[in-house]
């Protein structure tokens, strides 16, 4: 193999796909590696989303590094702060730190077909990688709303996942655009100190019952000296989210199960018809993501909140006018207006074999090779890519799987004397012909627009089956599958 390299893998990213990639390529012995990292300190998600009541919808236990383990979970579900501590934690005990170039923007990758490598432009400079990983993040790019008039808004604008906690929210009156997983957290925690909080929805959720609680000493001594049970718990989570998947996929009508229980929750805490009917979706249960909060419809019903469903005409210097002609002036805004899920701009940034760009193959809507491989993009290797992520189960589960395929790749092209390594063309097609079938009868295409979807229509974001069948097929390894390009000498 020619040394014309700066580095053998340069990963992109330290949350948790980054940080595994890292570790398991030092766990082979390979310590030929940079993580270029954009920001100052690992985490990606949870570093970046420190918005008040940020929580994981996926209990701590199986959302966490199954190699890792953390004996002392606080709780059922692992907050923010919990999650961003056990990241840090996993990059010093494994040594990362020295590998990671903090602030380090990923700008440009080329691959140069007669090196055989990837010509890397960073905001901190340029260096040649033989290898390239992505684990830049499915929800890492923040989107803010197209609202008529925005830039007009003469008071405090943020995302919620930039938040400014320099400007303090009590007394205020603030207006929430969006209700989907991150508003549901934290308009509970602002209203409790915020003037008034006017919250304008598109489209309500299916809601129903967050099951958490805080864990009882003695469970944490028998996480921490019974292995076993530890591991039990883990796996009996695992499966417990397994079985959701026969409502999502394989038996759509079985959503009506979780649907009754929405409904039942919204029964439950709501007694005003009016609210309840406009808190009630009009679409199947998951077709959107299904959200988990015992204090989302109390919110609501606080003396000052109100919950706005007529869509915004326009926003002006003072505040938010409605499609009703009503203006709500305000001092702040908050969006919970989600990521580009579907449309990840690091596509624009990468350029393949003949230089066309990630961005123009994906045109139609991204697709992939078991979410890694993208065909024309010899040795760019994706973690969390197109069609990888889950609306029942945990998505580090996800991450290290591929993480694991990633490796058997990096073995086979090292049989191979370095060959440089990607997906044949009609591999990759008959991949995605075979998924798109199987996500037209998912419920995810019953009819509402989500997240989920690019704007042809297609389902781009979710994986349509089990995670252990996901495993298999990374598993299953066909040589024959990929080309092998001889490398450069
Ligand atoms: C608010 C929120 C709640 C979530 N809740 C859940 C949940 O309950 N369950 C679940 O399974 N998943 C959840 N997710 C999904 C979550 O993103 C994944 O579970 C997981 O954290 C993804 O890890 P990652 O390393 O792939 O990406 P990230 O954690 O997003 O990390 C990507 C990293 O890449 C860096 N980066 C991006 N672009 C560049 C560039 N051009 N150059 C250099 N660096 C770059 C970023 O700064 C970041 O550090 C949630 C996501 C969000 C945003």
């Amino acid at each position: 193999m020619s040394r014309d390299v700066d580095v053998e893998v340069a990963i992109i990213g330290t949350g948790f796909a980054g940080l595994c990639m890292a570790i398991a390529l030092q766990r082979e012995g390979r310590h030929d590696f940079v993580l270029l990292e954009r920001a100052h300190e690992v985490g990606g998600t949870w570093r970046d989303n420190h918005y008040p009541g940020a929580a994981c919808d996926v209990p701590s236990h199986l959302y966490s590094l199954s190699f890792v383990p953390n004996t002392q979970w606080s709780r059922v579900y692992p907050t923010q702060p919990e999650l961003l501590a056990y990241l840090r934690e996993v990059a010093d005990r494994f040594g990362l730190r020295p590998h990671i170039r903090f602030g380090h923007e990923l700008r440009a990758a080329d691959w140069d077909d007669a090196r055989q490598c990837w010509r890397l432009t960073t905001s901190g400079g340029v260096l040649r990688a033989r290898r390239l990983v992505a684990g830049n993040g499915g929800l890492s790019e923040p989107k803010a709303p197209a609202l008529p008039g925005l830039e007009r808004f003469g008071g405090v604008q943020f995302h919620s996942a930039t938040w400014n906690h320099d400007y303090a929210l009590a007394g205020k009156r603030v207006a929430v655009i969006g209700t989907g997983a991150s508003a549901v957290q934290f308009v509970p925690e602002i209203a409790r100190e915020a003037g008034r909080v006017d919250v304008y929805q598109r489209t309500p959720n299916w809601i129903v019952p967050r099951l958490d609680r805080a864990y009882r000493p003695f469970e944490k001594w028998a996480f921490r000296h019974l292995p076993g049970v530890r591991a039990a718990y883990r796996a009996l989570i695992y499966w417990r989210n397994e079985t959701r998947v026969l409502g999502f996929v394989v038996h759509p009508a079985l959503m009506r199960i979780g649907q009754r229980a929405g409904e039942q929750h919204i029964a439950a805490q709501i007694s005003d018809p009016v609210l309840r009917a406009r808190v009630t979706p009009s679409y199947a249960f998951g077709c959107k993501r299904v959200l988990i909060s015992n204090d989302w419809y109390p919110a609501l019903q606080r003396p000052n909140v109100e919950l706005v469903t007529s869509p915004i005409r326009e926003v002006v210097r003072e505040g938010v006018i409605d499609d009703a002609g009503n203006l709500r002036e305000v001092d702040a805004m908050i969006f919970a207006t989600g990521f580009y899920a579907t449309e990840n701009p690091i596509a624009a940034r990468i350029r393949g074999a003949g230089g066309q760009s990630l961005a123009q193959a994906w045109q139609g809507g991204e697709q992939a090779y078991l979410g890694t491989l993208v065909h024309g993009f010899p040795n760019l290797f994706f973690i969390v890519g197109p069609n990888t992520g889950l609306g029942h189960n945990s998505m580090v589960f996800m991450i290290e799987t591929q993480v694991a395929y990633i490796m058997r790749l990096l073995r086979l092209s090292d049989a191979h004397d370095g060959a440089a390594i990607e997906v044949r063309d009609e591999v990759q097609r008959r991949f995605n012909d075979e998924l798109q079938q199987r996500l037209g009868s998912s419920i995810w295409a019953s009819g509402c627009n989500s997240w989920y979807q690019h704007a042809s229509g297609k389902i781009t974001a979710l994986w349509p089956g089990f995670t252990f069948s996901f495993w298999r097929r990374t598993r299953a390894f066909a040589v024959e599958d990929y080309a092998l390009l001889p490398a450069a000498r």
